[in-house]
C-alpha cells in the first residue's frame, strides 16, 4: 500500500500533462482585480477577467491546484448535490431556477472551455452513473430522477442489469444515468485554466501567499512576502484551504475525502469494466466514487481522512470495497493514495460573500466544485467588472455563519470511520 502524504502521492500530479510556469511575486503592482487563490474558482476569474480585457493579477499560497481542484475525483457533474426541489426550497423558485439552469449547462461549458483552450486534461464527456446502494438508495433516485426530467434534464434510470452492464459491478440495484456530464483529470483542467489566463495576459503567480488583505480610499491591496498588488477590486477564492489570513475566513462544515488508483489495468479487464469511461458515485451515507483514468487505472475514493491515527481503517476499508465492487480486481495493487478537504455548507449551497467593498468571495460547494468553480469564478470577474450584480450565479450574503463546525467534522469523520470499520466487521 503506497504512502499516503499532501499531493506527493496525488496520481494527478503524477499524470498531468499540463505544465504551468507561475513564479512567486517580486514587487510591487496595480492592477484592475486582484485574486487570492489558484482553483478551479480564482483561475475562472482570472481567465474571464483577462479574455474581457482586465488588468488581473492572481495570487496562489502554494502551487498552482494545491487545494481542492487539484485533489478531486474529476467527475464534471450538472448541478449541486441537492436535487432541484431542495435548491428551490432554500433559494426559492425564481434564484433556485437559475441556478438550477446555469449549473445544468456547466459541463458543457466546462467542457467547451477544455477544447477552446486544448486544455491536456483527458476530457471524457460518456456521463456519470450515480449508483444505488440498496433499496433505500434507488427510491432516493427514482426521486431525483423525477425531478430532474421535471427540469428538462436528459436523465435515464438504469435497471439493475444495465447498470451491471455499464459498470462491470453487480453490487448495485440500479443507477441514474446522467449524460450531460463527464471526467477530467482535475489538475490538468485547473493547470490549463492558468495557461490560458497567462494567455489572455492576466498575471499568475505561485507561492505567494497574501498575508494581510486591506481596502484603503477605494483600493486593494494584497500582501506577500515578495511584494503588494493594488487593486480596484478582489476576489477571494481561498475556500477550504484558506490559510495565513485571519480576515474574511470562510465558514463550512470540512469533511474529508481519499482516494487510491491501481496500476493501469489490462485490456482484457478493461473491456468489461466501466467500458464507456462514466464516474460513477453511489447513494451511500459515507459515499464512495470510482472511475477510470485515461491510462486504465481504477480509482477508488470514500469519505474519510488518511491523515489521523485511524485512517488504516479507510485503507483496509477501500481495499475491500474495491473486491466488493469487481472481485477481477481483489489483487490489484493500490499504487497512490491521496485526500483533501471539502467545503460543505450545513445547507449544501454554495456561498457568495462579501469580504467589503468591490470584493467577492466564494466558497462551500459541498463536493461539486469543477462546474460551479467555473461558473461562480466567471460570474464574480464579469459582476466586479461590469458593476452589475445580476451576472451572479447566486444572491450574495454579507457573511455566512457555520455553527459547530468542529463538532460536524468529528461527526463526518467518525461516521465515516466508524461505518468503515463496521463493514470491515460484516465482510466488507
Ligand atoms: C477529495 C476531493 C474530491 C472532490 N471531487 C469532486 C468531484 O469529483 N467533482 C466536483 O465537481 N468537485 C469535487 N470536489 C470539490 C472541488 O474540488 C472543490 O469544490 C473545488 O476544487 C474548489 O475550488 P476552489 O478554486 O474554490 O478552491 P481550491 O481549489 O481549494 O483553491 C483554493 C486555493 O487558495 C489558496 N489559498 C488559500 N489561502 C491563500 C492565501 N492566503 N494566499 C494565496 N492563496 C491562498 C490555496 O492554496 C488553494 O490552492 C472534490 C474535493 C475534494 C477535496
Amino acid at each position: 500500500m503506497a504512502k499516503v502524504s499532501e499531493n506527493d502521492s496525488n496520481l494527478w500530479h503524477k499524470t498531468c500533462a499540463e505544465r504551468v510556469s507561475a513564479p512567486p511575486l517580486k514587487t510591487d503592482t496595480t492592477v484592475d482585480l486582484v485574486i487570492v487563490g489558484g482553483g478551479f474558482t480564482g483561475l475562472s476569474a482570472a481567465l474571464h477577467a483577462a479574455e474581457a480585457g482586465a488588468s488581473v493579477c492572481l495570487l496562489e499560497a502554494r502551487e498552482i491546484g494545491y487545494g481542492g481542484s487539484g485533489r478531486n475525483v474529476g467527475l464534471a457533474n450538472a448541478g449541486l448535490w441537492l436535487p432541484p426541489d431542495d435548491i428551490r426550497a432554500h433559494l426559492g423558485q425564481q434564484a433556485g431556477d437559475r441556478l438550477i439552469v446555469l449549473l445544468a449547462g456547466a459541463p458543457a461549458y466546462v467542457y467547451d472551455l477544455i477544447a477552446r483552450h486544448d486544455i491536456a486534461c483527458e476530457p471524457v464527456r460518456n456521463g456519470t452513473l450515480h449508483c444505488a446502494h440498496s433499496a433505500a438508495g434507488l427510491a432516493d433516485l427514482r426521486n431525483r430522477h423525477a425531478q430532474l426530467a421535471a427540469t428538462g434534464a436528459p436523465v435515464a434510470l438504469l435497471s439493475a442489469g444495465d447498470t451491471a452492464k455499464r459498470t462491470g459491478s453487480d453490487a448495485f440495484h440500479g443507477a441514474l444515468f446522467d449524460p450531460r456530464a463527464g471526467t477530467i483529470q482535475p489538475l490538468g483542467y485547473v493547470r490549463g485554466l492558468a495557461r490560458a489566463a497567462q494567455a489572455a495576459g492576466a498575471q499568475i503567480h505561485g507561492n505567494s501567499p497574501v498575508v494581510e488583505l486591506s481596502h484603503q480610499d477605494g483600493t486593494w491591496s494584497a500582501r506577500t512576502p515578495g511584494g503588494a498588488v493594488r487593486a480596484r477590486a478582489l476576489i477571494q477564492a481561498t475556500n477550504a484551504y484558506h490559510q495565513g489570513l485571519n480576515t474574511h475566513v470562510p465558514a463550512y462544515v470540512p469533511v474529508h475525502y481519499f482516494q487510491y488508483a491501481t496500476a493501469p489495468l489490462p485490456d482484457r479487464l478493461r473491456a468489461t469494466i466501466l467500458p464507456g469511461g462514466e464516474g460513477c458515485w453511489d447513494t451511500a451515507l459515507v459515499m464512495s466514487s470510482f472511475r477510470m483514468d485515461a491510462a486504465g487505472r481504477m480509482i477508488i475514493g470514500a469519505m474519510g481522512d488518511l491523515g489521523h491515527f485511524a485512517s488504516g481503517i479507510h485503507t483496509a476499508w477501500v481495499r475491500r470495497k474495491l473486491a466488493q465492487l469487481f472481485p477481477v480486481l481483489a489483487d490489484q495493487p493500490l499504487q497512490l493514495g491521496w485526500h483533501g478537504r471539502i467545503a460543505m455548507t450545513s445547507d449544501h449551497i454554495p456561498k457568495i460573500t462579501r469580504p467589503g467593498p468591490n470584493a467577492l468571495a466564494a466558497h462551500g460547494y459541498s463536493g461539486r466544485g469543477i462546474g460551479p468553480g467555473t461558473m461562480f469564478g466567471k460570474g464574480m470577474a464579469e459582476a466586479l467588472l461590469s458593476g452589475d450584480e445580476s451576472k451572479l450565479p447566486i444572491a450574495p450574503v454579507v457573511d455566512h455563519v457555520e455553527r459547530v463546525t468542529g463538532v460536524q467534522q468529528a461527526y463526518f469523520e467518525t461516521g465515516a470511520t466508524l461505518m468503515h470499520l463496521i463493514k470491515a466487521r460484516v465482510g466488507y
